[in-house]
């Protein structure tokens, strides 16, 4: 049996359209009877979370929904790492943009540093939300061996950024466009222990990004593809989403949505990454040991 999650990220950043699509996306998950893990960003750009976004928070907190961490500030896309794939693939802008600030980013990642951060978002999640985080999300998938380090030392055992596939942001105008499945075989297709014993949830891709619901049938026939073949791999899968993808056409983050439930069906389940790391579901899982594949 495979354990699907529907992890969303981007939370307490963005103005109210944002906190309207969380709201919406949440709404009809519950009439589904199924939570999401949010991944929320503690002090977007610095600021701390407006009043919107921890009224939404806590009520989908109180409604049973997950609420894990997504960096501190998110301000730019190298917070705990260099840039790296498939964020390369989406913008590639941020490879130059990298080597060109490398001088002053590269600084930021001291274990230090980085656990300092973390803790702050910790300390933001218990006052603010009253949650005490299990999971960390570094944003764009920027990370590097001293984050993982500094998430040990701050008690974080679970970190769900790596990528199956790509697949997902093929259809952006600078990529390929062709929507066939492709996995990458550089990590294992299910849990597994990486640097510091910190357990990596592998994400299976993503189906909503800004533009999907413009090939709305193309996607749902991808996902559906990978959730036959992840069921054969994994005891958990994590489909990505973003505030701002589901915003960007509702209806086609919908159809996804029950066409991944009904892909599914009934011999498998749907839960929150923060329930499985409480039952030890993702502990059990990661039976097999991650490359070292990180520079820094
Ligand atoms: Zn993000």
């Amino acid at each position: 049996m495979t354990t699907f999650v529907w992890s969303v990220d981007d939370a307490g950043s963005g103005g109210s359209d944002m906190v309207q699509a969380m709201q919406q996306l949440r709404r009809f998950l519950e009439e589904r009877d199924q939570r999401a893990t949010w991944f929320v960003v503690p002090k977007w750009r610095g600021e701390a979370l407006p009043a919107q976004w921890k009224d939404a928070l806590l009520g989908a907190r109180d409604a049973g929904h997950d609420l894990q961490l997504h960096g501190l500030t998110h301000e730019d896309c190298y917070e705990f790492g260099p840039p790296a794939w498939p964020a390369t693939y989406i913008s590639p802008n941020f490879q130059p943009d990298f080597e060109r600030r490398r001088e002053e980013l590269l600084p930021r990642y001291t274990v230090e540093k980085l656990q300092t951060r973390i803790e702050e978002g910790i300390s933001i999640f218990r006052e603010t939300l009253g949650v005490d985080p299990l999971l960390f999300r570094a944003p764009c998938g920027a990370i590097s061996k001293p984050m993982f380090e500094a998430l040990k030392n701050a008690g974080i055992h679970y970190h769900s950024v790596m990528y199956l596939s790509a697949t997902g942001y093929a259809h952006l105008p600078h990529n390929s466009g062709d929507l066939r499945p492709v996995w990458t075989d550089e990590i294992p297709h299910r849990p597994f222990r990486w640097y510091n014993d910190v357990v990596e949830i592998p994400i299976l891709g993503e189906y909503t990004w800004r533009g999907a619901g413009k090939r709305s049938a193309e996607f749902v026939d991808l996902a559906r593809q990978d959730v036959t073949r992840i069921v054969k791999e994994s005891p958990v899968a994590v489909i990505l989403m973003h505030t701002h993808g589901i915003a960007d056409d509702i209806e086609h983050a919908f159809r996804l949505i029950d066409a991944v439930i009904e892909q599914a069906g009934s011999q498998h389940d749907f839960t929150t990454l923060g329930g499985l790391a409480r039952s030890g579901a993702l502990d059990a899982a990661a039976t097999v040991t991650g490359p070292d594949l990180l520079a820094i």
